[in-house]
């Protein structure tokens, strides 16, 4: 979207020789790349590349063996970890993870309190103004439940809901946030067509309507090279190719690294 502007500034999130360990298993190797605020960033390869093991280093839920994460210019690894939450960094799982015996509207909730460090010191000394913190919260979790078409959900129970459906207030719960950047790990996964058409529009939306910057997991290439404005692909570990979505598509090492994947996910 921003196609002729110089990038200025310092990058939104930039990762620098990267490097995790399982025991033997080297899971990213030296892997570098820079988010730029305002773009849609894809990251692709096959399972097992370690692109949730990047997601994982940037939610500091895995610690890096050796390389840096800056995020707005700022170590991620020098930080206390529960500075995390207000940082500006929301994400999906790919594996869901939201309160099933929860409210569609309670679960959303919980994702715009990691924001409220404010109110819960006004809590904690019963100073005025909970009230507007709690009333503002609620405003933003039905916006974002408007936003998601999720209205005729808000008040049933997640664990009862389609799982396309849940997907969607995963999304509203990690938007609530009001992050800056937004991981989405394998949001097309376990959709039926209908649902995935849409995502790719809502994916769009999120960063053009609420500005948030899209660092993307996908498996459905439809979709990546639909939306994004960039792709990085990794394989085993370590980053083969980056590029606008027709470069790393022809790019030689990415079509070999795909052919031995099944055509499920290749498609
Ligand atoms: P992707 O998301 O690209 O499919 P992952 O990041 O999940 O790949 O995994 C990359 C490699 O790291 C795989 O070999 C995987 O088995 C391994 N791995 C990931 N997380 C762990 C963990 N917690 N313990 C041991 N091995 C792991
Ligand atoms: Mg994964």
């Amino acid at each position: 979207m921003h196609s002729g502007v110089p990038e200025s500034g310092q990058p939104l999130l930039s990762i620098s020789g990267v490097t995790v360990r399982f025991g033997g298993i080297v899971a990213l190797d030296g892997v570098s790349f820079d988010v730029h605020r305002g773009e849609i960033c894809a990251l692709i390869g096959p399972n097992g590349a370690g692109k949730s093991t990047l997601f994982n280093c940037l939610s500091r839920l895995y610690v890096c063996d050796s390389g840096t994460i800056a995020w707005n210019g700022q170590a991620l690894n020098q930080l206390p970890r529960h500075r995390m939450a207000g940082l500006g960094i929301g994400r999906t799982f790919q594996n869901l993870a939201l309160f099933k015996t929860m409210t569609v509207r309670e679960n959303v909730l919980v994702g715009s309190h990691s924001q409220h460090h404010a109110g819960f010191l006004r809590n904690a000394f019963r100073l005025p103004g909970v009230a507007q913190v709690e009333a503002l919260a609620a405003a933003k979790a039905d916006e974002l439940i408007e936003f998601l078409g999720l209205q005729a959900e808000a008040h049933r129970v997640v664990g009862d809901l389609p799982f396309g459906t849940q997907k969607r207030v995963e999304l509203a719960r990690a938007l609530a946030s009001q992050p800056q950047l937004l991981l989405l790990d394998e949001p097309a996964c376990g959709l039926n067509h209908e649902e995935l058409h849409s995502l790719g529009a809502l994916i769009r939306d999120i960063r053009d309507r609420l500005k948030v910057t899209v660092l993307l997991v996908e498996h459905h290439m439809g979709l990546v090279m639909g939306i994004s404005d960039r792709v990085v692909a990794l394989n085993f570990g370590k980053k083969i190719a980056e590029g606008t979505p027709a470069q790393v598509r022809q790019h030689p090492e990415v079509i070999r690294a795909y052919l031995g994947e099944s055509e499920e996910t290749a498609s």
